[in-house]
């Protein structure tokens, strides 16, 4: 819209737009506001939009993802959750914990750990995917109650995974941020399902997805409303073919700059599925941060023998105070 367009001249033109049967976004901006079109655009005429009062220009965004691209949204978005801050030019923030809340108890030794270690916020599976239906499954809603718990008493932000459409309700009345894992990035249904609780979203990327797909996918929450998107690189692998990797997932570090130039979100990466292995797991984080990661995430156990999924990726509690100080290190040598 023009910089001094009327409130209705604006009006107009969103109901003009509805009236195609397409839905709107809008963007207040702090000089003119920006209205988005989702739907199909051979639904209306862009030569009519166009002459309409007020609007000074109609715009194609030539990428599949449209409302998460910098056309669109030029500025970093900052998401908060309780006084977090994560993204644009805020320090890294760290997100640690166990893969699985196995007890309260449990949760409760390695959140203090994590919180003494420089942690912000607080990770736990309540529900897992797990490749055997014999391995654990987690503790469903008993464990979205430790978490609330936990986090209360730590005064710690807690994220933990949506693993079902049928958890969205339970798992966002306990939780601050709704994750939504690689395995699931293709649910459309549970993407806008998280989407419309208004939530932040821990968005990971689908460990065989192209960048353009996992950004098409972004928008679909986007275009629920929900802005408050955390993308998450945490490893990929090859679909098919003879190449075996050395290690669990391949972390893409390729996609952190790559996704920063391309959306205005905040990107974090996890070096604990990217690698699957502790002893590479502070590396790959200093590495996230020199290329511009907003944030990590990072799986913790005290008794790393004992854990009930992913022994082999969890840090102890004093490594995660080494990455975090070494991390610090990284971040001042590239802000400089
Ligand atoms: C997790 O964070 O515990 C998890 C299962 O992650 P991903 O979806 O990346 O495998
Ligand atoms: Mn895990």
């Amino acid at each position: 819209m023009k910089p001094g367009a009327s409130p209705k001249e604006m009006a107009r033109v969103l109901k003009t737009i509805k009236s195609r049967g397409l839905r709107t976004d809008t963007m207040f901006g702090e000089f003119q506001n920006v209205i988005g079109i989702i739907g199909d655009e051979k639904k209306i005429d862009l030569e009519f939009l166009r002459s309409l009062a007020g609007v000074q220009e109609v715009i194609t965004i030539q990428v599949p993802y449209r409302l998460v691209s910098r056309s669109y949204i030029s500025r970093d978005i900052v998401v908060k959750v309780g006084g977090v801050e994560i993204g644009g030019d805020h320090p890294p923030v760290f997100i640690a914990g166990p893969c699985s809340i196995e007890s309260c108890e449990q949760l409760h030794r390695i959140g203090r750990k994590v919180k003494e270690a420089g942690a912000q916020m607080l990770r736990g599976g309540a529900y897992k995917p797990r490749t055997s239906i014999h391995s654990f499954q987690g503790l469903g809603v008993a464990g979205l109650k430790h978490l609330k718990e936990v986090g209360q008493d730590l005064s710690m932000p807690t994220v933990t995974e949506v693993r079902s459409e049928f958890d969205v309700k339970s798992v966002a009345k306990f939780a601050d941020v709704l994750q939504i894992g690689a395995r699931n990035m293709y649910n459309q249904d549970l993407l806008e399902a998280c989407a419309k609780t208004k939530k932040p979203i821990l968005f990971k990327r689908g460990f065989s997805a192209q960048i353009d797909e996992y950004l098409s996918f972004a928008e679909r929450i986007a275009a629920h409303g929900n802005k408050q998107i955390l993308l998450c690189e945490r490893g990929i692998t090859p679909l098919g073919g003879s190449f075996k990797p050395a290690t669990r997932f391949t972390l893409d570090l390729n996609a952190v700059p790559l996704l920063k130039k391309e959306t205005p979100f905040p990107v974090i990466t996890d070096p604990s599925h990217g690698t699957g292995r502790r002893d590479l797991v502070i590396p790959m984080s200093k590495a996230s941060i020199a290329c511009g990661a907003h944030g990590l995430m990072i799986e913790v156990h005290d008794r790393p023998d004992e854990a009930l999924s992913d022994a082999a990726q969890a840090l102890e509690p004093q490594d995660l105070a080494r990455l975090i100080k070494e991390c610090g290190e990284v971040y001042r040598a590239i802000s400089r």
